[in-house]
């Protein structure tokens, strides 16, 4: 062996991170190209490169050497690239030692046929079909959270995983002042429904869909070097490396929504677009946890392309594309419809307001299935019965309800709680961004978004995972985790519908 102990950490490390991306990019494609029947095949590999990848890292040597570099991360700068891995290797390192290869391998090939089975369970609206795949994950999970010392609570284990050292009980701070204050707020828009959006509804040719979302993604910051954009019917966004972003979006013929879904993928894939290079090819090279993550994918699909600035721009375009069906459609009420305010069924088409209750839904069932209080059987009755609940709907089958998001079905519990954490910290990053760029309605009116691009690669993007999620969110905006700030923007924005 060559070179000093740091050189030959991060040579391993590159190594571990080369294997990941491999699996990525077999999940990409399992996603985006791969015919169904290739299903059985892609879990054993998924599997198999899964298992080197945490071979690779869980190996004695990467003990050795974290054990050799404690004097160097004592030495060096807190701050510094140096410190930043030693410390972020050897939280990672413990942790994963603690879980067995073959437990991961397996838990990947379950995550792989689970998703597999998700799609046909979804279509025939069957929940029985793809009930024992979550029996299966939860048989799973319980033996994971085993290999950790007992947390102060089962789902603490979980949620580590999506949002490193967030505790459920911190979740659940953030959570219960979300719902104290919107469930009367979705009460008193329910009754009104007086906005038009009927012309959501229509024709809308998918080529022409995708061509305007690439141009808006151009506007944001896509370029052709260094991005794709490709279909899928549940838009994603992966990065198999360093300059290499794709987005998927799905163009449905009937509505708009995949314009906001390509902005929602795009703000995902600024964030890694973003990431200083130098951090590359090391577990410091990608956005630091999912709820900061979807603060970005929040902020490009809501706080930029719902605005009214961003319509003053955009509308035109929009209008001139789809002129049989927005041709006598003004601005304003176009404005109003892709803000309406409704409870509905399904959570990716949900507005800005009631999303958070379909998220806050999902992280009350995860906890009760972990900690047994109900069956994966009872799963359906539970959902409905707590979507009554809290939007007041009335949910008429499976596919329209318990079976309409893939994460449960590819194992990722834990998972959801980030969305919703995400709106609340978007809002606190563009409070701190407008306070530094000032007023950035006429650079969008104009279509100009680098200024906001810019202020967000310098001051988080470029951090990558130097700092953990909680010291990352302080250094942008100065203050904790806080629901009050998203809480007025919401009201503000709500004020018109409710008055
Ligand atoms: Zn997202």
């Amino acid at each position: 062996m060559t070179g000093s102990p740091f050189e030959r950490l991060r040579e391993r490390l590159a190594e571990v991170s080369d294997l990941t991306k491999a699996a990525t990019l077999l999940l990409w494609d399992q996603r985006v190209m791969m015919p169904p029947g290739g299903a059985g095949a892609r879990a054993e590999a998924l599997a198999t490169v899964s298992r080197l990848a945490q071979e690779r890292f869980i190996d004695d040597e990467v003990g050795r050497l974290l054990e050799e570099l404690r004097g160097l991360e004592e030495s060096s700068d807190y701050d510094s690239f140096e410190a930043s891995l030693v410390r972020t290797t050897r939280r990672e390192y413990e942790k994963a030692q603690r879980v067995p290869p073959e437990l991961v391998g397996e838990m990947r090939r379950a995550s792989a046929l689970g998703l597999a089975a998700w799609g046909p369970a979804k279509e025939s609206s069957d929940f029985e079909q793809l009930r024992p795949h979550l029996e299966g994950q939860l048989e799973l999970r319980h033996r994971y959270i085993a290999c950790f010392s007992p947390p102060e609570e089962t789902y603490d284990v979980l949620l580590d995983d999506y949002e490193p050292l967030m505790k459920t009980a911190e979740v659940r701070v953030v959570f219960d002042e979300l719902k104290q204050e919107l469930v009367p707020l979705i009460e008193e828009v329910g009754g009104a429904g007086e906005i038009d959006d009927s012309f959501l509804n229509g024709d809308f040719e998918p080529a022409t869909q995708r061509e305007l979302g690439i141009e808006i993604a151009r506007a944001f910051g896509y370029t052709d070097d260094e991005w794709r954009l490709d279909e899928t019917g549940h838009p994603f966004m992966t990065s198999p490396g360093a300059g290499d972003i794709r987005l998927t979006s799905n163009f449905r013929p009937n509505d708009l929504s995949s314009l906001f879904a390509t902005m929602h993928e795009f703000g995902h894939g600024v964030y890694e677009w973003g990431v200083d290079r130098k951090l590359a090819r090391t577990p410091l090279g990608s956005g630091v946890s999912l709820a900061v993550h979807e603060s970005q994918s929040r902020s490009w699909e809501n706080l930029v392309g719902r605005s009214r600035p961003f319509w003053r721009w955009f509308y035109p375009r929009l209008q001139e594309a789809f002129s049989g069906q927005l041709g006598s459609v003004d601005e304003e009420a176009f404005y109003r419809a892709v803000n309406k305010v409704q409870p509905s069924l399904i959570r990716i088409d949900a507005d800005e307001v009631t999303y958070n209750m379909h998220i806050i839904l999902r992280f009350e069932l995860e906890q009760d299935l972990i900690g047994d209080r109900i069956e994966v059987a009872g799963l359906p009755d539970a959902w409905n019965a707590r979507m009554e609940e809290y939007l007041g709907v009335q949910v008429p089958d499976a596919a329209h309800g318990v079976l309409q998001d893939m994460h449960w079905a590819g194992g990722a519990l834990g998972y959801f709680p980030t969305y919703a954490l995400g709106n609340v910290i978007s809002v606190q990053i563009w409070e701190r961004a407008l306070d530094d760029l000032g007023d950035l309605d006429e650079r969008f009116e104009s279509g100009d978004f680098s200024d906001l691009r810019d202020w967000l690669r310098e001051h988080l993007y470029s951090l990558g995972a130097k700092f953990t999620p909680q010291e990352t969110i302080e250094r942008v905006t100065g203050s904790r985790i806080d629901a009050k700030p998203y809480l007025r923007y919401l009201r503000e924005k709500l004020a018109p519908q409710v008055a």
